[in-house]
């Protein structure tokens, strides 16, 4: 019935839902549907929506409208987050056939019929509390590196998230599924994989659906280490209080991980912290930080922070400004706060007005942009090993060391998704880093030795 059908797909947000719409689109792709580019014509278009983005809402409206254009018949339906977290206001935006919740989103092939439009948009989502089961996910062939998703879920009661209300209890794959998965990945010759999840360093819980820990993250990681063929392992996004010493002097000396590690902080103020009811105060971030560099002082370290949080006040953000100003990290990504419904957050009091909290994140960027220079600076005439991406970009290509430096070159196919060892060396106007290759240096070097002696 679907040979003839093409299926194209937009997904918002985070790397775990560029996962879940790669394994949906494979579950596409086997039912006999083509999938095609987002902005050609098809016969269904699926977008996995997100419900952090700033204006999730204007975006999805705008999204479906690009569908539209392409082609008014085709049926659109929705899923993710955003799907779980407002089904109804999703369904009654124009154009929208079919919204799934977060236990339907994986099953969306058992809800395509005909494909004609509806005169309304179809519902079929479910309490939260129903989403307690695990389903599997990776991306493959979108990009250079793919996203394997290891947990899903949260229990953390962080007062600004809705994750835990649009994902669910914290849950993990099976270790034996992860390595299967890993192993599945690395067989098509992708070099990196980025381990995705909502609170990575939670692996282990609900790995046989229930309460228990069955492993740990550290053995997580020393699992995947032994898999055969995985050139790179990139830890996504991991809680300061999450990230063991054991864990950190693991990818010290791992082959396979990375020196790359992205921690949120949210805030530099204790005060703060609580308010948040985050789980660490910040001088454990500072240790962390501290033994990061202790044993790889090359290491990337990126931070999630968020401005204009209730009752932030200028004092309290220039804490924040100067905590991470004197901090040994490489670069930010700063969030400006904004209320998300039935969030405890949402209510409280000493709201930071709106100008207020752009002045801050324009000012924490600021700081960003000075991080990631002195970062990429000190790692100026180091080797490295760049993995190159398949994206000609106004004829350069671009790439990343194991330690998060991006890296820029004259577009040349023959490098994308190959692994090269190079020497940095200077900074471009832009801001990327350029280099020579290694070989090439030794060559040059060997050459000036010769000529010199
Ligand atoms: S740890 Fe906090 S911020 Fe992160 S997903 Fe869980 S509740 Fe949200």
């Amino acid at each position: 019935m679907n040979a003839s059908k093409k299926v194209a797909f937009y997904t918002l947000g985070c790397k775990l839902n560029f996962s879940e719409t790669s394994t949906i689109a494979r579950n596409f792709t086997t039912e006999g549907f083509k999938r095609v580019d987002f902005s050609e014509k098809a016969d269904i278009y699926v977008i996995n929506t997100c419900s952090v983005t700033e204006n999730a809402d204007k975006r999805f409206k705008t999204i479906v409208k690009q569908a539209q254009k392409a082609n008014p018949e085709a049926f659109v339906a929705a899923v993710g987050c955003y799907a779980q977290l407002k089904p109804q206001e999703l369904a009654d935006v124009d154009g929208v056939d079919l919204v799934l919740g977060a236990t339907e989103k994986f099953k969306i092939t058992d809800y395509i019929n005909d494909l004609s439009k509806n005169d309304f948009g179809e519902v079929h989502s479910c309490e939260i509390s129903e989403a307690d089961f695990y389903v599997g996910s990776y991306s493959i062939g979108d990009r250079t590196r793919a996203f394997l998703k290891v947990q899903d879920g949260c229990d953390y009661k962080c007062t600004y998230c809705t994750i835990p209300l649009a994902r669910g209890i914290s849950r993990s794959d099976t270790l034996e599924n992860v390595l299967k998965n890993a192993a599945e990945i690395s067989a098509q010759n992708i070099k990196e994989i980025v381990l995705t999840g909502v609170n990575i360093g939670d692996y282990g819980k609900g790995e046989f659906g229930n309460k228990k820990h069955e492993h740990t993250f550290y053995e997580l990681c020393e699992a995947l280490d032994e898999v055969s063929g995985i050139e790179r392992l990139r830890i996504s996004s991991i809680e300061p209080n999450l990230l063991k010493n054991e864990t950190i002097d693991f990818v010290a000396q791992s082959k396979t991980f990375v020196p790359h590690f992205h921690i949120p902080l949210q805030s530099g103020s204790n005060d703060l912290l609580k308010l948040m009811r985050r789980r660490y105060m910040r001088e454990l971030y500072v240790d962390r930080v501290k033994k990061i560099k202790e044993v790889m002082p090359h290491a990337c370290i990126g931070v999630d922070v968020i401005v204009g949080f209730p009752g932030e006040t200028d004092e309290h953000f220039l804490e924040t400004y100067h905590f991470l100003n004197e901090l040994d990290i490489s670069y930010l990504h700063v969030f400006t706060y904004s209320e998300r419904d039935n969030t405890p957050a949402a209510a409280m009091g000493g709201v930071v007005p709106k100008n207020i909290r752009n002045k801050r994140s324009k000012m924490l960027r600021g700081l960003s942009v000075k991080k990631r220079r002195a970062f990429y600076e000190s790692q100026l005439g180091s080797v490295r090993t760049v993995l190159f991406e398949g994206e000609n970009k106004e004829g350069y290509i671009h790439g990343f060391t194991e330690n998060y430096v991006k890296v820029k070159a004259p577009w040349n196919p023959h490098w994308v998704n190959e692994l090269k060892q190079v020497r940095l060396s200077h900074i471009d106007e832009v801001g990327l880093v350029r280099f020579e290759f290694v070989e090439e240096v030794v060559e040059t070097e060997t050459l000036n030795a010769n000529t010199h002696r």
